[in-house]
């Protein structure tokens, strides 16, 4: 499969990794939109938040247990947003489920 995020799990893509464990990886964005920008990502293979379902929910609750976490070793202790994008209209560029960690400013209150 061609899936750039899955070859960062690999390690075929290198990445600055700030969280690992045995589900999950968390890693900065190669584009930040934000001081800190961290994209976090279950191991498995999910096309977007589309397609969770009973049966992958449980990594989904992982991930979300994760980011407080990720969020706390970066220094997001006055707030951050999380943002998944899902398919054509919601600008979906990698088709494997990932969460973006946005802060270290004051976000917009504007959110599209
Ligand atoms: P999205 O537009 O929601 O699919 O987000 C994909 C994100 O992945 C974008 O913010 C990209 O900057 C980021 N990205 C793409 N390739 C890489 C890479 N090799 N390493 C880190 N981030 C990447
Ligand atoms: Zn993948």
């Amino acid at each position: 499969m061609d899936c750039i995020f899955c070859k960062i799990i690999t390690g075929e893509i290198p990445s600055n990794i700030v969280y690992e464990d045995d589900q999950i990886l968390a890693f900065h964005d190669i584009a930040p939109q934000a001081p800190v920008h961290v994209i976090v990502i279950p191991k498995q293979h999910i096309q977007s938040a589309n397609e969770i379902n009973e049966f992958n929910s449980p990594l989904i609750a992982k991930v979300f247990e994760a980011i407080p976490k990720i969020a706390k070793k970066c220094g997001l202790e006055n707030g951050y947003r999380v943002i998944t994008n899902i398919g054509e209209d919601g600008c979906q560029t990698v088709k494997h489920i990932h969460f973006h960690i946005l802060g270290g400013k004051k976000m917009t209150e504007k959110m599209a």
